[in-house]
């Protein structure tokens, strides 16, 4: 339900990103001509089921952008992400990095966009049921680690925030709370990214997550003090150089929220503790 509703989260597109969207999403059409520009964030969430010709993009002739590529510039989500196709997994890392897919075919090559926020849905265990106190859960830790391991490492390490959620239960599902509203929130969220425009447009960016680690660590250096819980981690090998950069980014995200100037050492603990929730 959280994944649904990321997209509603994200600001319209602006007349270059809703360009791109439109321009992937005709070649991707079947039958259907678009005729108006696509001004929301899409969201894909293709089945684990699903061929990786469909999700990144392929099949015959030339190749065709698939569900990551019409993801551009919105949301890609895999539920029960542990059941996708391994090659389908690593796939990803490419566009995580770039922002681009490229497909090699036999009839040629194609590069499409792919610049997405994925969100990756697991169970805590192969048959679901270990949340909570788990106590109908039958699965053995060497099956719980195979599940896992599905997931590598080197995609893990590019995802920015890994979080454990806990079972409704239904006495918390009846509770009326008061809580934001979509719109609010969506409001925090607009403004924060305007703070990121308005600092990195001069660079031909617009997100904090397209901002390369030459510029992270040369014009938005952070002062030595307030780097200092991730400087460490670095050196102890908790944490590795595209992790480092990672952490900076989100870092930046959640001073953008606060309407901070820069990042302060609390808002790089947090982004660090984002990063490592689940597996505490
Ligand atoms: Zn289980």
């Amino acid at each position: 339900m959280l994944a649904e509703r990321l997209p509603g989260l994200l600001p319209d597109l602006g007349d270059k990103a809703a360009m791109e969207v439109t321009a992937i999403h005709s070649l991707a059409a079947v039958r259907s001509s678009l005729t108006t520009l696509i001004r929301r964030p899409p969201f894909e969430n293709p089945h684990h089921s699903a061929t990786a010709a469909a999700i990144i993009g392929g099949g015959s002739g030339l190749p065709r952008p698939g569900a990551a590529s019409r993801a551009h510039r919105g949301v890609l989500f895999l539920d029960e992400a542990p059941e996708y196709e391994r090659r389908v997994l690593d796939a990803l890392r490419q566009p995580l990095e770039s922002g681009e897919l490229v497909i090699h075919r036999s009839a040629g090559t194609a590069a499409y966009p792919a610049r997405f926020q994925l969100v990756l849905a697991a169970n805590p265990c192969p048959c679901g049921k270990a949340s909570g106190k788990g106590v109908e859960c039958t699965c053995t830790p060497l099956m719980r680690r195979r599940y896992f391991a599905r997931m590598s490492g080197p995609l893990l390490d590019r995802v920015d925030i890994q979080l454990q959620v806990q079972r409704v239960s239904l006495a918390d599902f009846g509770q009326a709370q008061m809580e934001e509203d979509t719109g609010a929130v969506a409001a925090r969220v607009q403004a924060a990214r305007r703070r990121q425009y308005d600092r990195l447009g001069y660079l031909g960016l617009d997100a904090n997550s397209q901002v390369p680690g030459r510029i992270l660590r040369g014009e938005l250096k952070l002062h030595p003090r307030t780097t200092h819980i991730l400087d460490t981690a670095l050196e102890r090998g908790i944490l590795t150089a595209r992790g480092y950069d990672r952490v900076l980014r989100l870092a930046w995200t959640l001073a953008d929220l606060e309407h901070s100037e820069a990042p302060d050492a609390d808002h790089i603990g947090q982004a660090l503790g984002l990063r490592q929730a689940a597996a505490a």
